[in-house]
């Protein structure tokens, strides 16, 4: 293990304890990504006694840095060399009922380790010259990172009651690191769901936010279902599950298509939104969903009103309410588009429609559209991804000819005012909605002389004159 503490600042620690007669040992995460070779940039050292003493004598040899002290919390911190060093002391905690915030008193090693979430990130790494390099793992976290477990140290009913955070960040571990979890740690988790709603929204989308970054997120969320937390969280997403059949005509299943289209997305971009574009598009399927003997299953206008959707659980589960969300509204508010412009004879004039909506948000989209065919049949797939080459094929075409993609038009409300001598008034709108739609259809290029020309004639339709220059 020794060689793995090659850093320097270990040494300071260690040199600094040992004058000082204090214990110090590394400790949770860094310990577990250092077994697991992840990297990681935040170092957590657990002191017996005084964390923040320690942490401000460690930052004084290591050049004067800024320690942030939370005397509350007993903490300290500091960053050095774009790591984060978080110096605690050890401590025993007892919880009450009604909050997930401990009571706290000093404690022992043991006490501390006690209180940590999962075998795995209990371990510590003494720091101290005599026992430089020892790994103290009461619970085997060792054997159970072998065996890719998630693992309470305690009696799982017990520790998530306790904090009900934990159920979050044990699905968030085991989509992370693609463990799974223990058995009787996962029925605690169904058995303690309930027990989540003392727990901050906030603190819920953090975890949340975690398990979507990962590389494959269906994870977490056929975790977060199983264990019954969906239902607190995301009823909307819960409620895309499962087949009926009517007739002998069934619709698939739009929990795991939309996982599916999810992980897909994940393996192309690494933006939340995007990701969450993914995870929300089919959002609004059951509400939608009819049966006709005719068609078979329609879901109708899904689009419009899964956008409109968005706000609501933006909202709720405390994501910004921003360009961010406007964003995702129009991803899934488009992502029935690109599919119509597949036929061969699809006019120039749907092409530019969609261009101009998207805007710089076009390649998003088509990724979008790729990540949604999840057919089974290789070839289905392949023949679907070929026709989409072809729509972003046209959308580079018409974009190269016509730029309508950041549309801005050719002839200002100001120029239109002062050619026929009109005050702010209704027609200016009308005027520049007309020149708008004539670039979209084709009619005139996106260019100042035919937009000119054409606001003289539509002027003149409106009874308009203009005046002399
Ligand atoms: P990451 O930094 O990747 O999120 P981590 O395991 O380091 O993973 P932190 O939130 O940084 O997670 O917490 C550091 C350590 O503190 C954990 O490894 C764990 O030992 C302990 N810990 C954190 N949150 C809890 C909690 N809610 N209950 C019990 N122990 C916790
Ligand atoms: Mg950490």
């Amino acid at each position: 293990m020794q060689e793995h503490l090659n850093n320097p600042v270990f040494k300071i620690i260690a040199e600094i304890a040992d004058k000082n007669n204090l214990s110090a040992y590394v400790i949770g995460g860094y310990v577990r990504d250092l077994f697991l070779k992840r990297p990681s940039t935040d170092i957590d050292i657990l002191v017996i006694g005084s964390g923040i003493e320690l942490a401000t004598e460690v930052a004084a040899q290591l050049g004067r840095l800024k320690v942030s002290v939370f005397k509350s919390f007993g903490t300290a911190m500091f960053k050095y060399r774009n790591i984060e060093y978080e110096f605690v002391g050890a401590r025993k905690e007892s919880y009450q009922r009604h909050s997930r915030k401990p009571i706290v008193e000093d404690g022992s090693l043991e006490d501390d380790q006690n209180r940590r979430d999962f075998t795995i990130n209990a371990m510590a790494i003494s720091l101290n010259a005599p026992t430089f390099g020892h790994v103290l793992d009461p619970f085997n976290g060792r054997g159970d990172l072998e065996e890719q477990l998630i693992r309470t140290p305690l009696d799982p009913l017990i520790t998530f009651s306790d904090d009900p955070l934990r159920m979050m960040r044990a699905i968030r571990f085991a989509t992370q690191l693609q463990f799974r979890i223990h058995p009787s740690t996962f029925e605690a988790i169904g058995a303690n769901k309930e027990r989540l709603q003392i727990v901050s929204m906030e603190r819920i989308a953090v975890e949340i936010n975690k398990i979507m970054l990962t590389p494959r997120p269906s994870i977490g969320f056929k975790l977060l279902e199983a264990t019954g937390l969906l239902d607190l969280i995301l009823p909307e997403l819960k409620a895309l599950k499962g087949v009926e059949t009517i007739n002998g005509i069934s619709h698939k299943d739009n929990f795991y298509h939309t996982l599916e289209v999810l992980d897909n997305i994940c393996a192309t971009t690494d933006d939340l939104w995007l990701r969450y574009a993914a995870l929300l598009h089919d959002i609004a399927k059951p509400q939608t969903k009819r049966f006709d003997p005719r068609l078979g299953w329609t879901f109708h206008a899904h689009n419009h009103l899964g956008q409109k959707m968005i706000p609501g659980i933006f909202k709720r589960i405390k994501l910004p309410l921003n360009e961010k969300m406007k964003y995702v509204q129009k991803m899934v508010y488009l992502h029935m588009r690109p599919i119509s412009l597949i036929e061969e004879e699809v006019s120039d004039s749907a092409v530019r429609r969609l261009l101009f909506e998207a805007g710089d948000d076009i390649d998003d989209l088509m990724t979008l559209c790729e990540a949604d065919i999840t057919s089974k049949n290789r070839e289905r797939v392949e023949r679907h991804l070929r026709n989409f080459k072809v729509v972003r094929r046209k959308l580079r075409e018409i974009e190269e000819k016509d730029r309508v993609r950041n549309f801005q038009p050719p002839v200002s409300g100001e120029e239109i005012m002062a050619t026929f001598g009109l005050p702010p008034c209704q027609q200016i709108g009308v005027i520049k909605s007309a020149i708008k739609e004539a670039i979209l259809d084709g009619i005139i290029h996106n260019d100042y002389e035919e937009a000119k020309k054409f606001m003289l004639q539509k002027g003149s339709e409106l009874g308009l004159q203009a005046q002399k220059p």
